[in-house]
């Protein structure tokens, strides 16, 4: 089902002003007697945040569904994590152009400390490959921060090993060392600076307990920045057992913390395909608790509950995805008419696109390409192959540091803006021989071919920042007479007979999330956009929404942005009656409608 069509859907449901005004006036929903029992049981309900964000004003003409915070957020400083490539790995074997298979090129390898960590050859008990993942995705298509600053990896005893408890007695959790709580704790409190809409949401929130009731499984990267969006759930009502949804991505310490302030966390990094599976299974196989909200990135524990536990979705009330690959199999269940319950498509929010694509790569482009290259971008010629959201977040950026940039593009619109925005829009081939670097952002295939390495300088950069890594057709360069140099983690020379030598990034794949980080403020969009997605389903009155996929509300969207304005001291023009009435809109918004992107 198009993005279209789901927005369309959302016209449908007469959302314009539901959300807002349903969440004002939504009562807390109060757990049945048993639940109130379990929730006294549980551990996780009474986290707190130890940072208190100091005052700062709220936007005028706020459309916040919950009561407005007498205090709400202090002005975040940077911080950001470094992310690890889960898919690292070098091919010994390759299809040549002609499609006959050759020999591995001569290769040679240096070996890095972070290329040495082994974690899935940890001597596992037998049975325990019971457990099939061959349907999981591992979300590598969602951000996550994943520097593990106590990272230790002398430890080599397996988390399912070992019986851990808190210091308040509680052992319902698996992670790699509580002992890591403290330096845990200090990440989450660097996140919270910059996550100011969550640490609102918790201010405002903390009478009405919008999720009061709200059992929600997670499956997302387990960060600092999670670990923000957990202590918010918690305080909005939610309790929370969650696994991660990326074996490599885990910051043990960050764990620790949210074990210690019990929350049922099961995770650790480098845990093996199989530890994977266990983990989702331990977050949902429990006894006197069942989930009723879903908060999944990239679908494997939505799959996990249909395939295992389908009866639990009669007690579901939604489910909410962030990740391309999960909402993609959500739009494949509800086409196949099997999606049982309601789900919220994050991932194509706008404003969550927005930061994701435009500004989190106008950041993050030079960052990637600083630490694999050290590259100086002064007076260097650089071409952009795409200039959409993504290549104009490079093109910006590497225009800021004063290179000359190309653009090529195949759509007129996309060509006009880039001549407008003072590019030079051209051929790759009229520029690939004088170029010092190439960048490809287009979601295409072979945008750069072999014949555009081979005419490449020497000492040419070549990386992609497009979703596959089919951008440069880094296949072709896998024949006997090239030879492949590892030179650094995630950095390719690759060397032609004559002794030129191209630096390939990251294996043609996505480069800043191979090898740079993400700034937390886009983080902190998704991490909003999620809690509000599961608030908006929790407490939607039966019959909103249907067994399909919807987009969060225009208005929420809105909203999520707005809460973000403070960081800013931003100051949102508020419309008169008689403006609002010209335009024929509501003065809280929303502003756009669903199509506007
Ligand atoms: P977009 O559709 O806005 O832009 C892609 C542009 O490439 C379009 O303007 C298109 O006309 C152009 N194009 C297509 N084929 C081309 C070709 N052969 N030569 C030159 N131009 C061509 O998409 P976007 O939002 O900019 O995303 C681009 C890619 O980046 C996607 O694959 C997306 O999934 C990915 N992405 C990456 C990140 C990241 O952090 N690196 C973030 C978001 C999206």
């Amino acid at each position: 089902m198009s993005v279209q069509v789901v927005a369309a859907k959302m016209a449908e449901v007469e959302l314009k002003d539901v959300p807002s005004k349903e969440l004002a006036t939504v009562s807390p929903v109060t757990p049945k007697a048993e639940e109130q029992a379990v929730i006294k049981n549980e551990p996780n309900t009474a986290v707190t945040s130890s940072v208190s964000p100091t005052s700062e004003s709220t936007p005028k003409g706020d459309p916040c569904p919950l009561t407005a915070s007498p205090n709400p957020v202090k002005m975040p400083q940077a911080s950001a994590m470094k992310r690890t490539d889960p898919q690292q790995n070098g091919g010994e074997s390759f299809v040549n152009r002609d499609g006959t298979v050759a020999e591995a090129p001569r290769m040679k390898k240096i070996q890095f400390a972070d290329q040495k960590q082994e974690f899935n050859k940890r001597p596992t008990k037998i049975g325990r490959r019971s457990l099939s993942r061959s349907i999981s995705q591992s979300s590598t298509d969602s951000y996550s921060s994943a520097a593990s600053y106590t990272d230790s990896s002398d430890d080599e005893t397996s988390p399912r090993d070992k019986q851990q408890k808190n210091s308040k007695g509680s052992g319902d959790f698996c992670i790699k060392n509580i002992k890591q709580a403290d330096f845990g704790r200090r990440e989450i409190e660097i996140a919270e600076q910059e996550m100011p809409a969550l640490m609102a949401l918790r201010k405002r929130a903390q009478g009405e307990k919008p999720l009061a009731g709200a059992k929600v499984v997670g499956c997302t990267h387990i960060t600092a920045q999670t670990a923000v969006l957990m202590e918010t759930l918690a305080a909005l009502g939610a309790q929370c057992r969650w696994a991660a949804c990326n074996i490599y991505s885990t910051q043990n310490e960050v764990a620790a913390a949210l074990a210690e302030g019990g929350f049922s966390v099961f995770a650790w990094k480098g845990e093996s395909e199989d530890d994977f599976w266990w983990c989702i299974d331990r977050c949902v196989n429990v006894e006197g608790w069942q989930p009723n909200m879903i908060l999944d990135d990239g679908g494997d524990l939505t799959h996990w509950i249909y395939k295992k536990y389908p009866n639990m979705f009669k007690k579901i009330k939604g489910i909410v995805e962030e990740s391309v690959t999960g909402v993609h199999r959500l739009y494949q269940l509800s086409k196949a008419g099997k999606l049982c319950v309601p789900a919220m498509n994050v991932n194509d929010s706008v404003t969550k696109q927005k930061f994701d694509n435009l500004y989190c790569c106008r950041e993050s482009i030079l960052d990637g390409l600083k630490r694999t290259t050290d590259v100086m971008f002064g007076g260097k010629q650089v071409v952009v192959c795409g200039y959409g959201e993504v290549g104009k977040g490079c093109c910006a950026a590497l225009k800021a540091m004063g290179s000359i940039v190309y653009v090529t593009e195949i759509d007129p619109i996309c060509a006009l803006q880039a001549c407008m925005d003072g590019f030079r829009l051209v051929k790759l081939n009229e520029v690939i021989r004088q170029v010092d670097i190439v960048i490809t952002c287009t979601g295409n295939k072979n945008v750069v071919v072999r014949e555009y390495l081979d005419r490449m300088k020497n000492g040419c950069i070549v990386c992609n920042m497009g979703h596959s890594n089919t951008e440069i057709d880094v296949a072709s360069l896998r024949t006997p007479e090239l030879t492949w140099e590892r030179v650094r983690s995630q950095v390719d020379h690759v060397i032609w007979p004559d002794g030129k030598r191209i630096v390939l990034l990251a294996e043609g794949r996505l480069l800043n999330l191979s090898c740079s980080t993400v700034p937390t403020f886009v983080l902190s969009i998704t991490a909003t956009t999620q809690a509000l997605a599961l608030i908006e389903l929790y407490n939607a009155p039966e019959g909103r929404y249907k067994q399909d996929v919807y987009l969060l509300p225009k208005k929420m969207d809105e909203y999520v942005a707005s809460l973000h304005l403070p960081t800013f001291d931003a100051h949102l023009t508020e419309l008169t009656d008689e403006q609002a009435k010209y335009l024929g809109l509501n003065k809280n918004g929303p502003f756009k409608p669903n199509y506007y992107r």
